[in-house]
């Protein structure tokens, strides 16, 4: 064999040292002072008390494999959402259902097409797969349906929306998303990411359940790192077609979720008196917030999440960045967006009514210092 053909080192596939790793919010500062963490769009009250028992008793059987199809989440979920179990496919965190749905239907020379400030993952899960990422650019920084249509190529494969979107907050009514979907060919696989649907109280309003239960083409993922509180045990799933669901399954790891993670899930969506708790919580200061800081003159865009996209008046980020800053040193962690695209915004979480509070107050302090 020539020595002189091969490289010094293993080489990274093509394409891989191109992906820009992604970056989580920052956590908030320890030490003695009190501190919010505004900056991943977690819940202020944790988990359900169902949860963590859940959690607590899988604990004594920390040597046994888990079940590798995840029978009690996927029973739980069916029941609460009224959806067939051979539909559902359960993933650590949404993350993992969406980078399965790339490395299962994607390869090199495919498109796949998201928008303009969309999720950093789905770009990180279409490269990691070989294909090539096409954005579609935002109106109003929402989803432009016609934007993504033109931009369907013979080369495209899937479509990704976060319906509603991070980090903007828009969301597009569920008449979009089917114009989007009669606009898509049969083989082109839509992707409805919903990871903040619990939240959103809008009427015209859908999830994509109704569409993923019927079309051959959409897949719709949830989370339960969001509302649920469940972020740091990765508990995610996507609901399609049962030919998409077969097929991942084919590629998932056997056990790719953890017992305390498949307890802990079960018992959280089966307490939907938990969720209507924190919905409550959020739809009384999502807006709250959203006035308060347009009357210190701040513009946020109307969110329909449990966070906000706060804009700062200038052109080059250094406002934003002052803010980020000052709200840092008092103990306010937001997140800053720049690789997003939005290098004059910070993204702020909807925390508990103490750290909103905060945050009112330090940016309006802020504003009078800074001017
Ligand atoms: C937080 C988030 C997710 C969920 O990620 P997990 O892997 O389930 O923690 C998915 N999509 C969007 C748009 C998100 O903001």
């Amino acid at each position: 064999m020539s020595q002189s053909v091969r490289a010094p080192r293993p080489q990274p596939r093509a394409g891989v040292m191109q992906i820009a790793a992604y970056v989580p919010g920052k956590s908030a500062a320890h030490g003695g002072e009190r501190s919010f963490k505004l900056s991943s769009n977690e819940t202020p009250f944790g988990a359900s008390p169902k949860a963590i028992d859940a959690y607590r008793q899988a604990a004594g059987h920390l040597e046994l494999y888990p079940d590798g199809s995840a029978m009690a989440l996927r029973e739980a979920i069916g029941d609460v959402h009224g959806i067939h179990l051979s539909r559902i496919i359960c993933g650590a965190g949404s993350d993992e259902i969406l980078s399965l749905l790339a490395y299962t239907f994607l390869s090199e020379g495919d498109e796949a097409i998201y928008s303009q400030h969309g999720f950093l993952v789905y770009p990180i899960a279409i490269k990691a797969a070989g294909a090539t990422c096409i954005v579609a650019p935002e109106k109003n920084l929402t989803t432009d349906v016609d934007a993504i249509l033109e931009r369907v190529s013979a080369r495209t494969k899937m479509v990704f929306i976060a319906n509603p979107n991070n980090p903007t907050g828009t969301y597009l009514p569920f008449s979009e998303v089917r114009r989007l979907h009669d606009g898509l060919p049969s083989d082109v696989l839509l992707v409805l990411d919903a990871a903040y649907a619990e939240y959103v109280t809008a009427q015209d309003y859908q999830a994509g359940i109704e569409l993923a239960g019927s079309a051959d083409n959409v897949v719709m993922t949830r989370t339960y790192s969001k509302l649920y509180g469940l972020a740091s045990l990765r508990v995610g799933w996507g609901y399609g077609p049962e030919a998409i669901i077969d097929a991942m399954n084919r590629i998932r790891g056997p056990f790719n979720m953890n017992g305390p993670a498949l307890a802990a899930g079960a018992a959280a969506v089966r307490d939907q008196d938990f969720v209507k708790m924190a919905v409550a919580h959020n739809s009384e200061w999502l807006p709250k917030v959203t006035k308060a800081l347009e009357e210190m003159g701040l513009r946020v865009t109307p969110s329909v999440t449990n966070f906000i996209l706060i804009h700062f008046p200038d052109e080059d980020g250094k406002r934003a960045q002052d803010a980020d800053t000052y709200l840092l040193e008092h103990g306010c962690v937001l997140r800053q967006v720049g690789s997003y695209g939005l290098p004059n915004c910070l993204r702020m979480t909807i925390g508990s009514a103490e750290a909103c509070e905060s945050v009112i107050d330090l940016l309006d302090r802020f504003i009078k210092e800074r001017g």
